[in-house]
């Protein structure tokens, strides 16, 4: 099943009194439980396309079908209810709130749901697959660039998202510790079933996704 289609996305973005093309005719459909890293030179407009896959900006031109919706025809409060319950993100910085537990942190995504028991039990299940059950009470200031990155992960999969999008996940960690993040991140991957999209410039992480897709000026590089 197509978890997500692009159908001729373009993005511009104003620039003074001219215009950036980003996307240029961007075609693509990510299925159901695979992983696809998105390659290619900085500029290349690869965030930019996992944040329209993720919701955060819109295209300028094209449609974007998620789990069979258009996620932009929904009014702007319905989109961030969809956004909350179908996407997760992991991004480079782990923008974790630093007055916040760790497991607090893991929770916020659940804060608009009504079974408390069940977000509660369901975090501290995540944590402890990611190896924290430890560091619980701990505060990001208190944890390591790992740990946080891996309170990161449970929080992008505790709302059971279909969509797990990730930039340069483990770009800010060392070698090892960034080995250790993207092991968590495949078994969960493959635990969860979720789809995983995910933006690296590291080739040796980018070989263990099932496709690789390369951008180039905006376009999709088809002879990859
Ligand atoms: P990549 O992730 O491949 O490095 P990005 O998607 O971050 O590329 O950016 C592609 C291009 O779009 C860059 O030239 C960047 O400066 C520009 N860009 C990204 N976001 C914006 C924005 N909000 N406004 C204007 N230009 C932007």
């Amino acid at each position: 099943m197509s978890q997500a289609i692009f159908d001729g996305v373009s993005k511009t973005y104003p620039s003074g009194t001219d215009s950036l093309t980003v996307l240029r005719d961007v075609s693509l459909t990510f299925q159901a439980g695979e992983s696809v890293a998105i390659m290619g030179p900085s500029g290349a407009g690869k965030s930019t396309l996992l944040n329209i896959l993720g919701t955060l900006e819109t295209p300028t031109s094209g449609h974007v079908t998620i789990n069979q919706h258009d996620p932009f025809s929904l009014s702007e409060k319905a989109l961030a209810g969809f956004r909350n319950e179908s996407i997760g993100f992991i991004f480079q910085d782990h923008h974790l709130l630093p007055q916040c537990t760790a497991l607090e942190n893991v929770l916020l995504p659940t804060l608009v749901s009504s079974d408390r028991s069940s977000a509660i039990d369901r975090a501290h299940s995540l944590l402890e697959k990611v190896g924290l059950a430890d560091r619980l009470d701990h505060k990001p200031a208190a944890l390591s660039g790992g740990e946080r990155q891996r309170v990161a992960i449970a929080r992008a999969l505790i709302n059971r998202p279909a969509l797990l999008l990730a930039d340069e996940p483990t770009g800010n960690l060392d070698r090892g510790t960034a080995g250790r993040v993207v092991e968590m991140i495949f078994e969960l991957q493959r635990q969860e079933g979720v789809t995983l999209v995910c933006v690296t410039h590291d080739d040796s992480l980018a070989a263990r996704f099932d496709r690789r897709l390369e951008l180039v000026d905006g376009s999709l590089n088809t002879n990859k």
